[in-house]
């Protein structure tokens, strides 16, 4: 590996985070993220293949990229992933892989993926209680989901994690619920605010189920959470742990409370586009340079230029805040 100069942004922010997405497809529907019906999914011959992606991630690498999440659309029914996996861990450089999915297709594909090499999962769950899923996906797959989770469990993968998206006057029956699924099985639930990135222009501050509303929901079961000592300053979650000592919690408070002036993330969208934000509005093609023969250093200059056009953080807090023309399942969340 060559000593690049490291990803640094106008800010002063170390990117060393990349998240991919592997496809914009989608199996279920969570209102909060796609329409009802017809997505508007970008041609299949757009959608990055696997050496296009591995060729991206080499050239990030050398820049300080050590850490990627594989996400999407949902990752899973893209053919063959554990080959991706497999091919992105022997890169030089890349020290962590991380894949976030919704659960649906874990129990058949957890075992190839562990052989794979991947470790740590994130699985996108709500509730526990069918019929909520059933409204908030509009599809019948909780059990599936569950499954999944179990087959994880049994294999060894850790950490194993929940993301579950928070959307008021729906989802308050499930916070506590989940926090003891976690603690039950030593997962972290991560929960989430609602984030205007829906497909149908639903969300509304008035939507969001604040962090604070879920800490006091968590403290009247429980007893207060206490702030992880060790947490990493980087991380998009605030990290709490249970007054017990069993198990801790996250909270992604993009809305209530922005973490943006500790991000290192940028993203690659399915179609090869990257962004230097989920909120970005400007995106830099990729997929164009990487089949037209581009050399490395212009996939190096892509990278560079995209970092450096970063901006300081979102606005959603704003009158100025836009939402990007992109809903989450194009962008990858
Ligand atoms: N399909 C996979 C899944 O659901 O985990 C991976 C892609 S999905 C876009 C990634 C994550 O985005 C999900 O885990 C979900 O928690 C989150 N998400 C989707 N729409 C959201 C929204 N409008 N606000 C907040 N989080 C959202
Ligand atoms: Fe699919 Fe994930 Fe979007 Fe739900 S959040 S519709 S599972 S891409």
């Amino acid at each position: 590996m060559s000593a690049a100069a490291p990803l640094i942004d106008g800010f002063g922010r170390l990117h060393d985070n990349l998240r991919i997405s592997v496809t914009d497809r989608c199996n279920i529907r969570c209102f909060y993220c796609m329409p009802d019906a017809d997505p508007k999914y970008g041609p299949r011959e757009e959608v990055l293949t696997f050496e296009e992606i591995e060729r991206l991630v080499r050239v990030a690498a050398r820049l300080g990229v050590r850490k990627l999440r594989i996400t999407g659309g949902e990752p899973l029914i893209r053919r063959n992933l554990a080959h991706l996996i497999r091919a992105l861990r022997a890169i030089p450089g890349i020290e962590d892989i991380a894949l976030t999915t919704n659960g649906v297709l874990l129990a058949e594909r957890a075992a190839e993926l562990y052989d794979a090499g991947l470790r740590r999962i994130n699985v996108h769950l709500d509730t526990l209680d069918r019929e909520r899923f059933r409204t908030i996906t509009r599809r019948d797959e909780l059990h599936r989901v569950l499954e999944g989770v179990e087959a994880c469990r049994r294999l060894g993968y850790g950490p194993i994690k929940i993301n579950a998206v928070a959307v008021k006057n729906l989802v308050e029956p499930d916070i506590v619920p989940l926090a003891h699924y976690g603690r039950e099985r030593d997962i972290e639930i991560r929960y989430i605010e609602f984030m205007p990135l829906d497909a149908q222009g639903l969300w509304d501050r008035d939507r969001v189920l604040t962090t604070d509303d879920m800490l006091g929901m968590l403290a009247a079961e429980f007893g207060p959470l206490e702030p992880l000592p060790d947490a990493d300053p980087r991380a998009p979650a605030t990290e709490y742990r249970f007054a017990d000592g069993v198990g801790s919690v996250g909270f992604i408070p993009t809305v209530t409370k922005p973490f943006c002036l500790n991000c290192n993330r940028i993203r690659l969208t399915a179609d090869g586009k990257l962004r230097y934000c989920l909120f970005a509005i400007e995106e830099m093609d990729v997929r164009g340079l990487l089949r037209s023969g581009a050399s490395d250093d212009a996939l190096e200059g892509v990278l560079r230029a995209n970092v450096r056009a970063k901006w300081l953080g979102h606005e959603i807090n704003s009158a100025r805040f836009v939402a990007p023309p992109r809903p989450m399942y194009a962008i990858g969340g």
